[in-house]
């Protein structure tokens, strides 16, 4: 794997996600309609609407990572990464624990994170895998969950290599519009 410093992370995540609006309403999580789950996380989502993402953010929406939309994870997503990097994260960092948790998924149960991960960019997915590499590299996280961050790799890559097929997302038409307009980088 390759080693990547934390400065040199820290400026491959600012290039790679400009700052983004966050997502209108209709396009907050991963299921629109008949998901009580999705229902809650809209609302508290609602909540943050204008106001910075703080690391109280952060965490209160780390173990709803999966009810996010494509839009609202790529939006959310730099956020995550960013704070992944600082000490505080790497004493008591349970929002980069179940960000790897997400992913260090099976092939054949990648469906939905696949989707939430549709709106990613070949950079923005690269970074990610550089992300998962910078960790792999802290002893804290080496120690604490190294299967989950080789699976979690293993799935990024996977993911860079078109090996993965990258579905495209129907509950959103104006994600695909919005992938559109940044696909050019
Ligand atoms: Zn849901």
């Amino acid at each position: 794997m390759m080693m990547v410093s934390t400065t040199e992370l820290l400026k491959e995540i600012e290039a790679a996600f400009p700052p983004r609006e966050m997502p209108v309403h209709d396009s907050l999580v991963f299921h629109q309609a008949d998901c009580l789950h999705c229902e809650y996380a809209r609302e508290d989502l609602e909540d943050i609407r204008g106001k910075d993402v703080t690391r109280d953010v952060l965490r209160w929406f780390h173990n709803d990572l999966g009810c996010l939309s494509a839009e609202t994870t790529r939006w959310m997503l730099p956020y995550y990464l960013k704070f992944g990097l600082t000490p505080e994260a790497l004493n008591d960092g349970i929002e980069t624990e179940f960000l790897i948790y997400n992913l260090s998924v099976s092939v054949e149960n990648n469906h939905d994170t696949l989707q939430r991960l549709s709106l990613l960019n070949r950079a923005q997915i690269t970074c990610f895998m550089h992300f998962v590499e910078w960790c792999s590299n802290q002893d804290h996280w080496r120690a604490y969950f190294p299967d989950d961050l080789e699976k979690a790799h293993a799935f990024l890559k996977s993911v860079l290599d078109g090996r993965t097929a990258v579905p495209a997302n129907p509950a959103s038409n104006t994600a695909s519009r919005a992938g559109k307009k940044i696909a050019k980088t």
